[in-house]
């Protein structure tokens, strides 16, 4: 049986959600910012030199800070969509300076596109490309479970993203919206706020009418 905890510290805002996967493979959905609070989390659970990925939704900030200080705790491969390499290390592209932080720096051990299948055992995460958010986003989908971890794509009740508010990244974020709401999806894991199982088709609708609305 395939378990999924949040593991990021209390830090509403600051931080974005941590979620640990629980499988054959054990594998870390974003970094977000407070190792010491998500190594504390995870160990609570799995030993966690145990996690084999760390799986990156985007490269801002407040989902990657942390990948220094958990890589090093974990030994875990780096994942992250090919879209966003070349924004790592950009304080600005980051958003690093919002929070008077120099970039995280880390090695990337493989890079993800549209259509990529990452292996846990009992579940396969399948890639999305959901450019908008960010240019190389991702979202991942899981099957079997109807799992969607999507990223700050979309969040519940409605509510996406932001973006740079350039009509080419709100173009981009409705579509990705669009992409995602052909799914059937029983329970949600954002980025931001708490996971749900409420209706979320219906949920996800919502976000697309918003995303549309500011088209
Ligand atoms: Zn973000």
């Amino acid at each position: 049986m395939v378990e999924v905890h949040k593991v990021n510290g209390g830090g509403p805002t600051h931080e974005g959600n941590v979620y640990l996967i629980v499988d054959e493979v054990a594998a870390l959905i974003d970094a977000g910012r407070d190792a010491s609070a998500i190594l504390h989390n995870v160990g609570e659970v799995i030993d966690p030199r145990d996690i084999e990925f760390i799986i990156l939704t985007h490269c801002h900030h407040d989902h990657i800070a942390a990948v220094p200080a958990l890589k090093a705790a974990t030994g875990a491969k780096v994942l992250i969509g090919e879209g966003e390499v070349c924004d790592l290390g950009d304080d600005v592209a980051t958003g690093s300076y919002r929070y008077g932080e120099d970039p995280a720096e880390f090695g990337i051990d493989g890079t993800l596109e549209e259509g990529d299948i990452i292996r846990l055992g009992e579940w396969s995460l399948s890639v999305i490309g959901t450019p908008g958010h960010s240019p190389g986003s991702i979202s991942l989908y899981e099957p079997k479970a109807r799992a969607l971890f999507s990223g700050d794509t979309l969040f519940p009740h409605g509510n996406i993203g932001r973006t740079r508010r350039s009509e080419e990244a709100v173009r981009d974020l409705v579509r990705s919206i669009e992409r995602l709401a052909s799914l059937d999806v029983l329970v949600l894991y954002p980025g931001h706020m708490e996971p749900t199982d409420d209706e979320v088709n219906e949920q996800i609708m919502a976000s697309l009418a918003f995303a549309r609305s500011i088209h």
